[in-house]
């Protein structure tokens, strides 16, 4: 049986609470002193929001799962490396310079508007090894066994360059821990070695060229986004594999 923390709990599994909703970068700061008031109740609901669970401001065990789960520091069922594991390249000199150019699927591609603001695009990598393919559809169903109930990305661009859309972008996605308001999140396929181990920018040419295009495109169609970054400016992990600040796109913005 689990234990139904609301306003007016008290003790350990408040403050395990408490922290969890920290580290899901509740705001403003939340105090850990184990007493479920209304700043706890108010981060339970944001955080519920995000999540896309009831917002009840009630942390039953379908709350605690999802906020254990999005906050877990490497993905689900798949080893994320730490950033140590990154290879040279990732803080060396940038790769050759690629253009943009439009994916191959383009014509069939309807990258969606949204009213919902939009400040920073965050890449990342799937985290899959190289030379190999997964579908949108594959990472949804990781993603849904986090406890989300979408994939966490609201683009994915594939081996062969072609730009998937995922979660509608419309929606808050699930991506950064602390940071998915105000953000598209998109992920390339790869990121990490054949091996399964080392964090590797495996980035194809046709994913290079469409990343570029796509980043370009949605800074055209959201006027707000004001920078493009990557996920491990963020967290303790080496996604996406490569350094957004000294790639080409990061300096498209
Ligand atoms: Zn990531």
């Amino acid at each position: 049986m689990t234990t139904l923390l609301k306003r007016g709990s008290r003790g350990a599994a408040v403050r395990s609470l408490q922290k969890l909703l920290s580290e899901y970068g509740a705001s403003p700061r939340l105090l850990i002193d184990g007493d479920f008031g209304p700043a706890t109740e108010a981060a339970v609901r944001s955080a519920q929001g995000r999540l896309e669970l009831v917002v009840d401001g009630i942390a039953g065990a379908q709350t605690m799962t999802a906020l254990r789960r999005a906050t877990e520091p490497v993905f689900a069922g798949r080893a994320e490396p730490d950033k140590a594991a990154m290879q040279e390249r990732v803080s060396g000199a940038p790769a050759d310079q690629v253009s943009a150019e439009a994916p191959p699927n383009v014509s069939a591609l309807n990258l969606l508007g949204t009213a919902r603001p939009v400040s920073e695009i965050i890449v990342h990598c799937a985290a899959t090894p190289e030379g190999k393919d997964f579908t949108v559809d594959d990472i949804r169903a990781w993603h849904k066994q986090r406890g989300w109930t979408d994939i966490g990305y609201h683009y994915v661009v594939y081996r062969d360059g072609r730009v998937m859309t995922g979660r509608p972008v419309g929606q808050i996605g699930s991506h950064v821990a602390g940071r998915n308001t105000g953000t598209i999140g998109i992920a390339y396929v790869g990121g990490v070695s054949a091996d399964g181990r080392t964090a590797k920018d495996t980035r194809t040419e046709r994913q290079r060229s469409s990343l570029l295009w796509l980043v370009r495109e949605l800074v055209a169609k959201h006027a707000g986004v004001r920078k493009v970054t990557g996920h491990n400016q963020y967290a303790a992990k080496a996604c996406p594999s490569f350094d957004v600040s000294l790639d080409q796109l990061g300096a498209i913005v």
